[in-house]
């Protein structure tokens, strides 16, 4: 057990914030042999049959044994081995959903994911859909939507994220997180250094637009990714410490999501300029890449941003605001239009509040608030700092390190702000 994420399981209660908050989960293992308790737990839940979901890489790494084991405690196990696309890729798409429900027994009592983000999309989804709880058991710690409830799909060629629910336990094998990639390593750290400018676009929702914040969700999800960045040597060094709070923190986040019910915590313009990118990457039928990576990098272009605000006295961002276009809503139609192309008209849809609205009194009000959003921009590490923490663990740091060429970023920093309908750094700079 963690201790740390222990004492905020199967908790309900009423928050400061106004809300009511509920953790769901009822067990979190992190420890080195993970894999073995799996067994006692589905045992003490009553799961008599089960069906282990992975794919061919962790069906060998983690998956395999993870079967023994459960024969071995008179548990009925079924398989489901997802199948690579034509990309030679897992990917979260209609085809691994329909071949997970064809995999599942109708006496299936649960579900256990056994592999990375991917992977447990696919089984949150089917999961939820056919009214089994799922367990997880991550691979690698390289994401921070274990914990989380929903699941990003790729329906028609496009992504969306369907709210689902969250597992039911994880079980984190340090000596399994380890193993994993260098790169999924990097990727996890790449996500979790994405708070810093998701809390901060949050904090400016809060400042400039009334928007619901809870000062316990941002808390935790701070408490998260510091727990990464003191610990980055160890990381680095994948010594069991390390591994440990890497995925603690991952988890935290993901908890800290569940807390308020939406991913407005742990996900702000980083997390939807990597989102562009991967939309384009997907339109032109090329290779996805790690999630973490894209935000990552993607967050020390953000935090470039939030520096440059600092350079901004209160008048000087008077004078700009006073004397700066705000964008009509026919204008953000027609740059949606050109952008989003066959998902034009659901991000229209999605962006509907946002057109059009007060331009002029959300501008008054940055200027009145200008204190109030140089000190969030304060909270945010310099870009340089976030640089150095990526490249510490070897993860990629710059756009081109990536493959995400020039002309990509550039059309990202000019309508990645659509993608969500969230206040972020993107939508306080266009109007500066
Ligand atoms: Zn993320
Ligand atoms: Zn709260």
């Amino acid at each position: 057990m963690s201790e740390l994420l222990n004492e905020w399981l199967g908790k309900r209660f009423a928050c400061a914030c106004g809300q009511k908050h509920e953790i769901p989960i009822r067990r979190i293992v992190i420890e080195r042999d993970a894999l073995a308790t799996v067994v006692d737990y589905v045992r003490e839940a009553g799961y008599e049959e089960i069906t282990l979901v992975a794919d061919a890489n962790t069906y060998a790494v983690a998956g395999n044994k993870l079967r023994s084991l459960l024969e071995d405690g008179q548990v009925k196990v079924g398989t489901c081995v997802i199948r690579e696309n034509e990309m030679g890729e897992v990917a979260a798409d209609e085809e691994a959903i329909v071949q997970l429900m064809l995999d599942t027994s109708l006496t299936s009592k649960a579900l256990i994911a056994v592999g990375s983000g991917t992977l447990h999309d696919i089984v949150r989804f089917v999961s939820h859909r056919t009214n089994r709880p799922f367990l997880s058991v991550p691979t690698a710690p390289s994401v921070d939507g274990f914990a989380s409830v929903g699941a990003p799909l790729i329906v028609r060629g496009f992504k969306m994220t369907i709210p689902c629910s969250a597992p039911e336990a994880i079980f984190a094998d340090l000596g399994l997180l380890a193993a994993a990639p260098q790169a999924m390593i990097a990727a996890g750290v790449g996500d979790m250094l994405g708070k810093h400018t998701s809390l901060a676009d949050w904090a400016l929702g809060r400042v400039l637009l009334d928007e619901h914040y809870c000062e316990l969700s941002a808390r935790l999800t701070l408490e998260a990714v510091e727990l990464c960045t003191t610990h980055l040597e160890e990381i680095a060094q994948r010594s069991e410490l390390g591994m440990r709070r890497l995925m603690e923190g991952l988890i935290l986040s993901g908890l800290s999501m569940l807390l308020v019910g939406h991913s407005r915590p742990a996900s702000g313009a980083e997390h939807h300029l990597s989102h562009y990118w991967e939309m384009v990457l997907l339109q032109q039928r090329r290779r996805a890449l790690l999630h973490g990576a894209k935000v990552g990098v993607a967050t020390v272009l953000m935090a470039q941003r939030y520096q440059a605000l600092l350079g901004l006295t209160a008048d000087e961002a008077a004078a700009r605001l006073a004397a700066g276009q705000a964008p009509s809503a026919q204008t953000d139609a027609e740059r949606i239009r050109a952008a989003y192309g066959a998902m034009a008209e659901a991000i229209i849809a999605e962006n509907a509040t946002a057109m059009g609205g007060d331009a002029a009194a959300l501008q008054a009000r940055i200027a009145m608030h200008w204190g109030d959003v140089l000190s969030i921009a304060r909270a945010v590490p310099p870009p340089e700092q976030l640089a150095a923490w990526l490249a510490a663990v070897q993860g990629p740091v710059a756009p081109d390190q990536l493959g995400v060429e020039p002309a990509l970023v550039e059309a990202s920093l000019q309508d990645a702000l659509f993608v969500r309908n969230r206040f972020t750094i993107l939508r306080l700079q266009r109007l500066l």
